[in-house]
């Protein structure tokens, strides 16, 4: 087993954190207060290479690893999650599915754009009364005598709704089929049929704008079926798995940010005349929150390797996010308890991780899902 990363990986740490620390963190306040797309810095973000990490070149992207990714996606989100939200889901839940079961053409037509940063993608398979059971969903695509599909329903708590250029959208063709009966579509946002409903005013990850998006009579050709048709849930699925590992990067990042915060801190704050880091119970809570943060990204690397070896890695990435996303809950709420009263306070950061950690645990399957995906990996039953 080698624990090093390879020359490759570190550069893109290195061009990650450099944006992260340049043009993230100093404007994150502003877009975490203001709840404004931050345009400009996802156009840097996509002119490195950062918006298609595992794309190969010749479709406009980093062609490196999911290490890679891994990494990259750590600096940002510990930068702003925001941002690692709108970067994870270009790279995962846009990209990912088109390279894997995308036409050449398919690839060449959407992929690229949004590898490059230059457009924003977006995902859509939850609706407002289906979630975590995405078989129940009740948008429609009704083939027509001409081979075409018409499409009428809502998504709901779409990331990058508001801004989207094209939208990877999960569509019923075959209710009676339930979960053989969801076909994926290839969407273009600025066609007639597609509207966007209001942005939602989030807890956390503010500036990743999200939104209900409705189909009127929106017409897909053909050639924007993903995949064939009623593989729709089993492509949702497969990107799922391989976007729980940005989110456990994400919330790693997080993670990070809060824990150094944190370290510093505990050194230089006084109380009964000594810094509370030499106090036995401050201490205890510094050694949790490191193996913590150890424990998730070791998990988290893991489930990137065994991606990268083109093994499977369901189960892994489960416990990867699953971990991760708990270990940022639980080290950003007693980073703010360590803090004390400027914990609280929008002058310092902290309750800015504490808010925004919260969505690793829900988005792109809950905490409760993921035990289950876990449970039945080990067990068997269903
Ligand atoms: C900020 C944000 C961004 C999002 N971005 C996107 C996006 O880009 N695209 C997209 O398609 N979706 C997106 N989502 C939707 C997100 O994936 C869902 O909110 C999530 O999967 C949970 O679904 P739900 O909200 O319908 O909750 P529900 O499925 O209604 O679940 C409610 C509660 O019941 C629990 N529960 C449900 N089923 C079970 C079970 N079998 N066993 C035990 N407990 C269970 C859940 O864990 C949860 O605690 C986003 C959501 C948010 C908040």
């Amino acid at each position: 087993m080698d624990f090093r990363f390879t020359e490759e990986q570190l550069m893109i740490q290195d061009v990650a954190r450099r944006i992260a620390q340049e043009k993230i963190a100093p404007s994150a306040e502003h877009f975490d207060r203001t709840g404004e797309f931050p345009l400009d810095n996802i156009r840097t973000l996509g002119e490195a290479g950062l918006m298609g990490i595992e794309v190969p070149a010749e479709y406009g992207g980093a062609g490196m690893d999911p290490v890679s990714y891994v990494l990259a996606m750590i600096e940002i989100a510990a930068a702003d999650a925001a941002h690692s939200t709108i970067m994870s889901v270009n790279n995962s839940l846009f990209c990912n599915g088109i390279l894997t079961h995308g036409t050449e053409a398919q690839k060449q037509q959407y992929v690229r754009a949004i590898a490059e940063g230059r457009e924003i993608g977006a995902f859509a398979l939850t609706e407002p009364q289906s979630g975590s059971d995405a078989t129940a969903m009740r948008c429609k695509a009704a083939r027509q005598a001409d081979g075409s599909y018409l499409i009428n329903g809502k998504k709901s708590w779409i990331t990058s709704g508001p801004v989207a250029k094209y939208v990877v959208l999960f569509a019923m063709t075959d209710p009676e089929k339930g979960a053989r009966g969801i076909t994926a579509f290839l969407v273009d946002t600025a066609r007639e049929g597609f509207h966007r409903g209001k942005t939602e005013p989030k807890l956390g990850i503010r500036a990743s704008a999200t939104c209900e998006i409705e189909f009127a009579d929106y017409v897909a050709r053909p050639e924007e079926v993903l995949g064939r048709e009623g593989e729709g849930f089993k492509i949702a699925m497969g990107v799922l798995d391989a976007g729980r590992i940005g989110i456990a990067s994400q919330a790693i990042g997080i993670a990070r940010a809060a824990y150094d915060a944190t370290l510093a801190y505990v050194r230089e704050r006084k109380a009964f005349g000594a810094p509370i880091g030499t106090f036995q119970m401050t201490q205890a809570k510094i050694a949790d929150m490191k193996c913590k943060l150890d424990a998730a990204t070791l998990l988290t690397l893991r489930a990137a390797w065994l991606k990268g070896q083109g093994q499977r890695f369901t189960a892994e990435a489960s416990i990867a996010k699953l971990t991760a996303s708990e270990a940022a809950m639980w080290i950003a709420h007693q980073a703010v308890q360590i803090h004390g009263g400027m914990g609280y306070s929008k002058e310092m950061p902290l309750e800015r991780y504490f808010r925004d950690a919260k969505i690793t645990e829900i988005y792109e399957g809950t905490s409760e899902i993921q035990r289950l995906v876990i449970a039945r990996s080990e067990t068997g039953l269903r």
